[in-house]
Formats: C-alpha cells, structure tokens, sequence
C-alpha cells in the first residue's frame, strides 16, 4: 500500500533513496518500474543530480568490463592465472549494457552517444616478466567464452597500429607487449545519472535538490526516520521511510553508523583522493582511441593502474592519464575535513589501527605520490606516451574515493578495494560503501540489493527483471549462445559496433 506524503507533519514514503549519483538513481529507475505505485523521495545535498563521484570528471568512465584491467586477473601461488574475478565482473558489464539498452529502447536514456561510446580497451606492458604474465594472461582469457575474441602482439609495429602514442619514440630494445578487447567502452556515469533523474522525477518521484540528510533514526512502528535540511532555504523537516537507501557515496558511512544497525560495526573508511592529467590538443586526442591500462608499480594500490585513455564528455574528445593518489581527509569532493575523525567509532577504531600497521607500503606510495611534481606526473605519462609534452597537459582533481576498512573472519581489520553492499537483517535500509568496480556494475549491486531487502517481492517481480535484463539471474560465461545474442542486441541499441 502507497504512503500518502502530505496528511503527516513528518513527510512519510515508501523509499527514501539519500544521493543523487548513479547508485540512488539507477535503483530509482529500477523500483520505479518494478512497483510504479511506490511513494519515493530522492534527496541529494548538492543542486543536480551526478556531481560526486559519478560526475565524468570526477572517474575515470571505464565501463569496467575486466577487458583491460589486470589487478582483475591476478596470477596465483602455482602461477597460473585466475580469470574468476574478471568473468564476474564482464557478467556485470553485460548486465548493465542490457539494462541500459532496455533503458534507451523504453526513452528512459536518450540517446546512447550521450553516455555511452564504443573505445577499444588495451593493456599494455614492458619488460620480460610483465610481457610474460601478459602471454599467460592471454591464454587463459581466451578460454573463458566472455574474453575469446582477445587478441595480442608483442610485435612494436602492431602495438603502434593499434595505439600509435605508445610506440612512437619508444625504445624498442625493450620488449613490449599488449592485449586488445575491440568491444570495449567509454562510459559518461554523469549524464547516465542526470538522465535518469530526470526520468525519476517525469514519474512522480519527489526529487529534491539541495536537500541534506543526517540522523537516522528507527521509529516504534519500525519505519526510518530522518532530518533533512534544506540547504538553499534554510528550513529543516523530518521524513520517514519504510525502506531507505543511503547511496551517499562517500557520505554512506557516516549515515549507516547513525542507523545503529549491526551490520555497520567495524566497518571504517579511508580517503585516497585523486588527479588526473588531461589534454583536450587535438592533434593528441586524434591519434589516441583507446583505453589503454598497465600495471600498478609494486606496493601501490590496485586503483592506482595507471592508463590512458580517449574520453568522451559532452560531445567532446580528450585524453586523461592517472589516476595520481592524494590524501584529504574528506569523504566527499564536497564534505569536509572531519569526514575522517568523525568516523571513528569504538567499533571500528581497532580495525582501522589494524588496517593502518598492516599497510605501510600503501602509506608510504600515498606520501611519494603526494610529493610528486607537475613535472614527475607528466615523467610517469611518458612510460605511455614518451613524446608527452609538460604543457600540453593539465592536472584535474578527480572525486575522493573511500576504501573499506572491515574485520575479516579472524576479527583483524583488513582494507578492501572493492565495493561493500551494507543491509540490515530485515531488509529495511541498505547502502553501499567502496568504489571499485563501482559505476560500471551499479545495475548489478542494486539487483543484489534488491534480493537482500525485498526477497517476499522477488517471485512477483521477476518476469519484469527478465524484460529488463534478459539474462538476468544467468552466468552468460556459462551460456555462450546467450552471450552472443545480449552482445550483438546491446551493441546494436547502444551503437557500439566497432
Ligand atoms: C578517481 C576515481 C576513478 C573512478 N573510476 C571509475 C571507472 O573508471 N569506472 C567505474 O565504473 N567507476 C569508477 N569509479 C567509481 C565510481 O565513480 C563510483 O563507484 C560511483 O560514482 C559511485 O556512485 P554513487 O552514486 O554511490 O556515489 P556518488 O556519485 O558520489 O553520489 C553520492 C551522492 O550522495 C550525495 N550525498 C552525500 N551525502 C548526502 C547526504 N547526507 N544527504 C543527501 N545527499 C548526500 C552526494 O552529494 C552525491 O551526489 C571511480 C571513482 C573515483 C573516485
């Protein structure tokens, strides 16, 4: 039964989602066509939907597909290397093409150019170790059905083909070597954001900008309760919600641990904030159409891969190289510098000195890149592109990212680079910490969602999740017949063929 929002002094919904990014809007968008009588608000503290983290330059708009991105396929203690993580997460993209595809083909998206490009994804790799992991890589990827149309070379004439930046002016007494996916993306996680925003509120959703929330609180009759504060006006009010999410991005911690909830206790946050450098010089952005990603220097983390990349943003064409780490102790682009302290809870204080002594060598990478120069940036830049030019490029602040700090089985604190879905036993709040592989995969956490907090609705909804995501609920790694008609349809509604 819907919740009628005006007869309360407390405004009352059925969902209350907290954030304006992709998170918040995709399940928007996804409730909205699950259950369109649902009562819901959307209240976001800035003035427009996608400004945080999923805004285009705040991320770097990989569609995260494990095409080009190594940490994903990790060779193991016996040497072999394990593509477990990586089909996981191509089953995911694959998920997300689908539903964005549904998406455009119901109006919901306007027209895929203006979030979505096709870019091949490539990583590349010198020196004999790397080259020799990258060959092993390449074997075991093309068994895997989502990864067979691989290709590499280790040819510098090949790899000057399909990426002419890197192979000009390279010393070529090194070897090199590089994979190649055709099919991959560039994706603008901001437009996808304000999109579909503006669908949510075309479809009666209450959608409030400049709205700020604190103070979860439980009410007796079981619903969450919260403060939200006007932020242009002034003026403070109370809503209530019998289901909540906090997809707040780097504001999510703070609000899950006013919750209370169990599921919150030991978890804690840590800020890695990031640059990027870019260039918007044609006679640059023209000879480069690629992602192109390396390996991380040994004791960085694994979101500090640094890559190359064409990218695609209202229109306009340019390359962006990174991401350089930074410290702030902000959870937010926008929030403020007691994000950190104030996250500190009795809970989590052990955990979070655990994480601390056990990752020296992640402290000692965020100091040396904190001290990097303009200069020293654009030095790593040439390992990619060694004729880059120190003033063709310019240094741009990307979006704080909040890595996860929780209590693994044994109870010590362990940080973790993925992304955390947080929901309470009864299903009635749930929010999402971490970053990694984030946006590319948001429809997937938020089916996930879905199946934790509404298992009584899953039976009833389950034919609509199947309009939406044809593969839904099927490993398309498993099903090479599925996989090949959800990549030629997506590809054709998204415009994506090579
Ligand atoms: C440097 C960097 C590179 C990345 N690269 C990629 C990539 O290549 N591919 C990829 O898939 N992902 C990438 N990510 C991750 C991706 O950006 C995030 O996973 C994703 O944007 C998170 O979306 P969100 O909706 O959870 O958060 P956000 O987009 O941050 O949205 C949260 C919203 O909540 C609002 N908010 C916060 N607190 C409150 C409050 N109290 N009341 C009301 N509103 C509030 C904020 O203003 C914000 O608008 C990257 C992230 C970073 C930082």
């Amino acid at each position: 039964m819907s919740e009628s929002p005006s007869t309360h002094s407390t405004q009352r919904f059925d969902v209350i989602l907290i954030g304006g990014g992709i998170m918040s809007t995709t399940l928007g968008a996804i409730l909205k066509e699950l259950q369109p009588d649902w009562n819901i608000a959307l209240f976001e503290k800035l003035d427009g939907a996608g400004q945080e983290s999923s805004d285009p330059w705040n991320n770097a708009g990989t569609g995260h597909t494990a095409y080009c991105e190594l940490n994903y396929t990790p060779r193991g203690t016996d040497g072999s290397i394990s593509t477990a993580k990586a089909c996981g997460i191509a089953d995911q993209f694959h998920v997300s093409r689908q539903l964005w595809s549904h998406w455009v083909n119901e109006g919901v998206l306007g027209s895929p150019r203006t979030f979505i490009n096709a870019l091949p994804h490539i990583s590349f790799v010198w020196g004999e170790k790397n080259s020799k992991y990258l060959r092993d890589r390449y074997q075991a990827m093309r068994a895997e059905p989502l990864f067979a149309h691989i290709e590499h070379t280790e040819d510098p004439d090949t790899v000057g083909r399909w990426a002419p930046l890197l192979a000009r002016g390279r010393d070529n007494s090194t070897p090199v070597a590089a994979s190649r996916f055709q099919d991959g993306t560039d994706v603008d996680f901001g437009s996808v954001s304000r999109q579909l925003a503006g669908h949510l509120d075309a479809q009666g959703v209450d959608l409030r900008y400049s709205h700020e929330v604190s103070g979860l609180t439980r009410g007796a009759d079981g619903r969450w309760d919260m403060k939200v504060k006007n932020t242009a006006s002034g003026e403070k009010f109370s809503a209530s919600a019998r289901f909540v999410f906090v997809g707040a991005g780097g504001g999510a911690l703070s609000l899950l641990q006013s919750s209370g909830i169990e599921e919150i206790k030991g978890f804690g946050g840590f800020p890695v904030s990031g640059q990027f450098l870019r260039t918007t010089e044609s006679a640059i952005t023209e000879e480069h159409h690629a992602k192109v990603y390396g390996l991380a220097s040994v004791g960085a983390p694994p979101m500090s891969v640094p890559h190359l990349d064409t990218r695609f943003v209202d229109g306009r064409r340019s390359l962006m190289f990174g991401p350089f780490a930074g410290f702030s102790t902000n959870f937010l682009k926008a929030g403020s510098y007691f994000d950190l302290p104030l996250s500190v809870r009795p809970h989590n204080l052990v955990p979070m000195l655990q994480v601390g002594a056990a990752n020296t060598s992640l402290v000692t990478y965020l100091m040396k890149e904190v001290a990097k120069t303009h200069k020293k940036k654009v030095e790593a830049l040439r390992d990619f592109y060694p004729q880059a030019h120190q003033g063709q490029w310019e240094l741009i602040t990307a979006g704080q990212r909040v890595q996860v700090m929780k209590k693994n089985e044994d109870g010590k604190g362990v940080l973790q680079f993925g992304t955390e879905l947080i929901a309470a036993a009864d299903g009635s709040i749930a929010g999402l910490l971490g970053a990694s592989p984030g946006a590319s995969t948001a429809p997937s956490i938020m089916f996930k969602l879905l199946e934790r907090c509404f298992p009584g609705q899953m039976e009833s909804w389950k034919s609509r999740l199947e309009n939406m995501v044809p593969s839904y609920g099927r490993l398309l790694n498993d099903d090479p017949k599925l996989l090949e008609e959800v990549s030629a349809a997506t590809a054709e509604t998204l415009q994506l063929e090579p």
